[in-house]
């Protein structure tokens, strides 16, 4: 999108003259967003806590013709997090997108098993530190009368999902801010979407993607039979971003392969022993 003038097409799902700040930037799904918002003519703010590999990031991002922001930060430390918002606004002047990507968790076990300190620390990185970054960016937004705020939720937060009720839990409080943010901000120009993706194959998972019997069972319920990478939550993240979805807001948009879709256990095709329906 450089240079010459834009097809109807590039304005609407283009993103040239906008700027965005993405969480979780370092690697993974909010490393493919960053990429992809650069590559569709946004300047991207990155943000997390390995400097090094934001910097890497950044590079790829300016190879790209764009500019790039790095912001190495804890999401879940206030004080950083003001400071990033601050950096980023007075290297770019404003803030069109922001995609709230960081999260994770590092225990997954039964329920009866967690200890008060496991829930405060996934509810403080997944769901107050997005309750954060929109309260220190909402007052921007609202004044300049249009963005757009992106959560990455997760299909976790839609069905229930057992030895993960910490995660789960935050991805569908994740959700509620979403449609309450949206219905807020909605006359102020400003939208608030969420996706959901399923399963990414990403470091987050890799424990399960790495383990042969575990990663067949978890494509069993996923009728795309197949792991999702990075980049194919790309457009989905684009499409939140731009013009296309001006319209759209309160909503989420599910990346998972037909996962939530579908009742899950074996097929009838499978039931029936009759493979696919068409090669
Ligand atoms: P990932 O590869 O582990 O990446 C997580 C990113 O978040 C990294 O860039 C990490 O960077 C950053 N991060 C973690 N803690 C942070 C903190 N305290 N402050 C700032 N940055 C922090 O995971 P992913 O799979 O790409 O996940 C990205 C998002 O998608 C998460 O919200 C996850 O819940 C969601 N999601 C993932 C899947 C999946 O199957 N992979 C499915 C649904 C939803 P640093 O370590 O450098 O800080």
């Amino acid at each position: 999108m450089k240079g010459g003038a834009l097809s109807a097409l590039e304005k609407l799902f283009g993103l040239t003259g906008k700027t965005a700040l993405v969480t979780g930037a370092s690697r993974g799904i909010g490393r493919s967003i960053a990429l992809g918002y650069a590559d569709a003519g946004a300047d991207v703010a990155v943000l997390a806590r390995s400097t090094t590999a934001l910097e890497e990031l950044a590079t790829e991002i300016e190879k790209r013709g764009r500019r790039a922001v790095v912001l190495t930060c804890d999401v879940a430390d206030h004080e950083q997090v003001h400071q990033a918002v601050a950096t980023t606004l007075t290297a770019f002047g404003q803030i069109d997108i922001l995609v709230n990507n960081a999260g994770g968790f590092d225990y997954a076990g039964p329920f009866l098993d967690l200890k008060p300190d496991d829930w405060a620390k996934v509810l403080r990185l997944n769901f107050e530190s997005v309750v954060h970054l929109c309260a220190e960016l909402g007052q921007h937004l609202i004044r300049r009368g249009s963005g757009s705020v992106i959560n990455i939720s997760s299909i976790a937060g839609v069905a229930g999902v057992p030895m993960l009720s910490t995660y789960a839990s935050s991805k569908a409080a994740l959700l509620s801010l979403t449609r309450t943010l949206a219905a807020e901000w909605a006359a102020a120009g400003v939208r608030v979407n969420a996706l959901t993706p399923g399963w990414i194959s990403t470091e987050l998972t890799r424990t399960f993607a790495g383990n042969p019997q575990a990663s067949e069972g978890l494509l069993s319920a996923v009728p795309a039979g197949r792991w999702g990478q990075p980049d194919d939550v790309v457009g989905a993240a684009i499409f939140l971003a731009s013009d296309a979805s001006r319209l759209v807001t309160g909503s989420s948009l599910t990346v998972d392969g037909g996962a939530t879709a579908y009742v899950g256990g074996p097929t009838m095709l499978q039931l029936l022993g009759l493979g696919r329906v068409a090669s």
